[in-house]
């Protein structure tokens, strides 16, 4: 799942226990274990780019 910061920038969170940590590696959820789905990721980065888009702000 995707939500904003108070910043307004996404955030990756976990789908099964909504924590926002991941091991980026596995694309696994730290918390859980849970795999995060390739769409999700693929959301984000997305949701991401236009955040950077939006502000101004290149990571
Ligand atoms: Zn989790």
């Amino acid at each position: 799942m995707i939500f904003h910061n108070p910043q307004g920038a996404p955030e990756l969170a976990c789908d099964e226990c909504g924590c926002r940590w991941f091991d980026r590696i596995n694309n696994t959820c730290y918390e859980c274990g849970a795999a995060v789905p390739p769409q999700s990721i693929e959301e984000f980065q997305k949701a991401l780019g236009e955040h950077y888009e939006r502000t101004g702000h290149k990571p």
